[in-house]
């Protein structure tokens, strides 16, 4: 496979781009010739004049390509000038499908789609790309994903010229789609590609929920307030001429699988939603993030040496606008270079999103760098791969961090000493002090969960436990014995008890054990074991205790309270038996 990048200037017509295209060694025993375009111009004719250029002198190549992404801001521009790159390949192939989204919806092409995979010997990989900010591929992707769960699909949703006026385009030959999906498989015996999806931002503060949506990619409510709010109220950001400059710093995460996805807004509206370009499901968990430039320049770094030792004959980067305007040109031209270190025809593109899912999760991202890498054939055994490093960012120079960046420090230590102590106390909360076990507060909240969860004909059954006449054991020995006994008595149980089945402290000398999936009967087995063994068990001074034990199991329309009076008449009726002894209602 070979591939060539060459972006169109003054002294690099298009014209002798093509005829260079056309002369390069490889072209003509090519097995597939892809040629891929990045405008940053939306406007359509003149798209359409260059592509009929294009398929005119290269009539042998199939061209797909996509509108990138103004700048955010003036000074953030990543491609001024039309970028057109080649990939020769020798014995692999691939395959372009395109679907019209004004005639027919998002999940329906994705079936369409993934029908017409099982055609394909040899798939590697599927390149997405999509236009029109407010038509979400979510539903395409996460279709493949679930055909084809090993196969990594990768790509970007098409940007403007001007963010949020919306003119996305993607093109295929000399056919352009304002709200098209393009699917290109990827495949042949040789190929391999590997895929990097590099966010680099870290969670920050607490969990938020999305608390109410809207169609389009809105965001009406975040915990019970206008969205927009979040980001007054934690980050003092207004909403005026520089919010996405002052959000992009901070996108929004989401966990999706093992990977969390990062969100930044494209719009917002004055009644405080904001708008994204991919749906985000009510009852969505957000936090916010953040980063330093060089957390993000190491990490792409480090992805940057593994893409090296693949020795890929292409690369294709998706990038993120927000991390050129949170880490400035000059960081964000470096993370490119790092993948340029590696093959210098690396072709780099901004859009509204990045798409990236596989196995470990994914879909329409913002805020992170996508990068693939394709080869075909072995990796040979002498290869050294090219080690990219970069001085500035392995040694830092703490003499020079700006003040803001040390803020960051400072609020990551504490944070992260914040996250310890509240864990613990969360751990505290829902603990008894004298035996360690959970409390009543944490044993409800379980119970209420299992009830809440449960399904139609699952069993549940709960087993409560009163020591017989305690009272003694404290007026003979002392209340300090009786702790001992309960402290004692709770090894004994947890002992005896079946792994699977939860134990707490409801009260005084008062235990429940949650069993689940288990009949009353049952549980009768495990309870009448647990009796026995307390009952043959010497407590010290103390000697021998017994203790009493009701058993029940859910009904249909049992509320929590319904259970426990019901366990608890059942531990009442052990007690008028005679004690040591078990009854089940
Ligand atoms: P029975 O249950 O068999 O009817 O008789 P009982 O003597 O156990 O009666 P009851 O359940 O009414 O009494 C519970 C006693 O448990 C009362 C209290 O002194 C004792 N108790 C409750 N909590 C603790 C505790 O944390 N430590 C100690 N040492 N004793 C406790
Ligand atoms: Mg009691
Ligand atoms: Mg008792």
């Amino acid at each position: 496979m070979i591939q060539k990048t060459f972006e169109v200037t003054g002294e690099h017509s298009l014209d002798s781009i093509l005829m260079e295209i056309r002369g390069m060694r490889g072209y003509d025993s090519a097995s597939a010739r892809l040629v891929q375009i990045y405008e940053p111009n939306s406007d359509k004719n003149y798209i359409q004049a260059m592509l009929n250029n294009v398929k005119s002198k290269l009539p042998e190549c199939r061209v797909i390509g996509m509108t990138t992404l103004g700048p955010v801001k003036k000074e953030n521009i990543t491609q001024k000038n039309t970028v057109i790159s080649v990939i020769l390949f020798k014995e692999s192939g691939f395959r372009i499908s395109v679907y019209d989204c004004y005639s027919m919806d998002v999940s329906f092409a994705g079936r369409l789609f993934t029908q017409s995979l099982c055609l394909i010997d040899d798939l590697r990989g599927i390149l997405v790309m999509s236009s029109c900010a407010r038509l979400y591929p979510t539903d395409f992707i996460e279709r493949i994903n679930k055909d084809y769960p090993d196969i990594p699909v990768f790509g970007a949703q098409a940007g403007s010229e001007v963010l949020i006026d919306d003119r996305s385009k993607i093109f295929i030959d000399d056919m352009i789609y304002t709200r098209g999906i393009m699917a290109v498989c990827f495949y042949g015996k040789e190929l391999s590609i590997r895929t990097d999806c590099n966010l680099g931002w870290r969670a920050l503060g607490k969990e938020m929920t999305v608390t109410g949506i809207a169609k389009e990619g809105f965001i009406t409510s975040i915990d019970d307030q206008p969205a927009i709010s979040i980001y007054k109220k934690y980050l003092d950001v207004v909403p005026d001429e520089y919010f996405f400059e002052n959000v992009c710093a901070f996108p929004l995460l989401m966990k999706n699988g093992n990977m969390r996805l990062g969100r930044v807004p494209l719009d917002y509206t004055s009644d405080g939603r904001l708008q994204f370009s991919m749906t985000i499901e009510k009852n969505s968990k957000l936090m916010l993030s953040y980063s330093k430039p060089r957390y993000l320049l190491k990490k792409t770094l480090f992805y940057a040496n593994e893409m090296s030792k693949f020795k890929p004959e292409a690369i294709m980067l998706y990038a993120c606008m927000n991390r050129r305007v949170f880490m400035g040109n000059e960081n964000a031209d470096k993370e490119f270079n790092y993948y340029k270190a590696v093959n210098p025809e690396t072709l780099t593109g901004c859009g509204y999103g990045e798409i990236y899912k596989s196995s470990d999760g994914g879909g329409i991202l913002n805020s992170t760098l996508v990068a693939v890498g394709m080869r075909e054939g072995a990796i040979p055994s002498d290869y050294e791969p090219v080690k990219v490093s970069d001085l500035e960012v392995e040694s830092e120079d703490y003499s020079s961090i700006p003040i803001w960046e040390r803020l960051v420090t400072f609020l990551e230590a504490t944070t992260s000493e914040l996250d310890e102590k509240i864990e613990k106390l969360n751990k505290l909360a829902e603990r008894d002090q004298l035996t360690g076990i959970f409390n009543r507060r944490k044993l409800d909240g379980l119970i209420s969960y299992e009830l809440s969860k449960r399904r139609r004909d699952e069993r549940l059954t709960l087993m409560m436990i009163d020591i017989d006449y305690f009272k003694n054991v404290n007026d003979t020995y002392g209340h300090d014995m009786g702790d001992m006994v309960l402290k004692e008595l709770t090894k004994c149980i947890m002992s005896t008890m079946r792994t699977g089945d939860t134990i707490g402290r409801w009260g005084g000398e008062e235990f429940i054990i949650i069993v689940p999936d288990t009949t009353s009967a049952n549980a009768k087995i495990a309870a009448e074991r647990i009796r026995r063994r307390v009952a043959e068990t010497s407590f010290g001074l103390v000697g021998h205790v017994t203790i009493s034990i009701g058993i029940t199991s859910v009904k249909k329309d049992d509320t929590t309270e319904s259970l426990f009076t019901r366990v608890d008449k059942a531990l009442y009726d052990a007690k008028n038996n005679g004690r040591n002894c078990v009854a089940i209602r």
